[in-house]
């Protein structure tokens, strides 16, 4: 990929690592991304990676049935984005890339509280960061954690992993003639209302003028393939 990108934050859904039938966690998904980030980091990019928390609990929902606030509801949310980054620490771990998980919300026991001078230290020494605990706050999503971390660690880009190969013009599941965008600027997607991640972290992406680059989980070798250009992607850029 062009734009003289080298050190990149993925920002993957919780799903991502969950099974086909749905389950949470599996084994072989985690395997499966962990080979895809060797692969990437094997290119020469830097990665730090910020997970949801989706496949487990998404607070807003949750506090919707009633029976739980939305700042106890959001701590869940953030729980679960630790144990998801540990789960994927130990994988790459696994397949040879030194990783480590920092996380938002102190827990030392666990696990090394994020700051940004460690962080960037891990990351000038070839280390995967693996940002957990959002924000650190409820109300927050961790699209905008994703967009707070790169724009903090010096990050080229955020690549937003989803489950489409980019940003269209419609809904392409149910819109047959939506076309997708090689390349944009933020003031087009503001412009044309596309959704390329949530509106705060959309926001802080274009006064950082941060590169967003949208592409899909399920290629092959996805994010190596599509840091390397040769899988489809969408980039917003200034
Ligand atoms: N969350 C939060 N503050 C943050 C980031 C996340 O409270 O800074 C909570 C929130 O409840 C959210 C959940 O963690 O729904 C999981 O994150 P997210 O929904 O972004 O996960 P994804 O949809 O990407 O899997």
């Amino acid at each position: 990929m062009a734009d003289n990108i080298k050190r990149v934050l993925v920002k993957l859904s919780g799903e991502a690592l969950a099974a086909p039938d749905g389950y949470w966690l599996y084994a072989q998904t985690l395997a499966h991304l962990a080979t895809d980030l060797a692969e990437t980091t094997g290119q020469g990019f830097e990665l730090a990676i910020v997970i949801g928390g989706g496949n487990i609990v998404r607070g807003a929902r949750m506090s919707q049935a009633g029976w739980i606030d939305r700042p106890t509801a959001d701590s869940m949310g953030m729980l679960a984005t630790v144990m998801n980054s540990l789960a994927l620490e130990t994988a790459l771990n696994a397949a040879g890339v030194p990783a480590r998980t920092m996380s938002a919300v102190s827990m030392p026991t666990i696990c090394e509280t994020y700051a940004r001078q460690p962080a960037l230290h891990h990351l000038d020494r070839g280390q995967v960061v693996l940002i957990a605990g959002g924000t650190g706050n409820p109300f927050f999503t961790t699209d905008t954690a994703a967009v707070l971390r790169a724009a903090e660690l010096r990050c080229d880009a955020v690549l937003k992993a989803t489950q489409v190969d980019g940003v269209y013009s419609a809904d392409p599941k149910s819109d047959p003639t939506a076309t997708r965008y090689d390349r944009l600027t933020h003031d087009e997607a503001i412009a044309r209302d596309l959704k390329v991640m949530d509106m705060a972290a959309f926001a802080l992406a274009r006064e950082n003028r941060l590169k967003v680059i949208v592409g899909s989980v399920h290629a092959p070798s996805s994010v190596a393939a599509i840091l390397s250009g040769a899988s489809p992607s969408t980039m917003v850029a200034p």
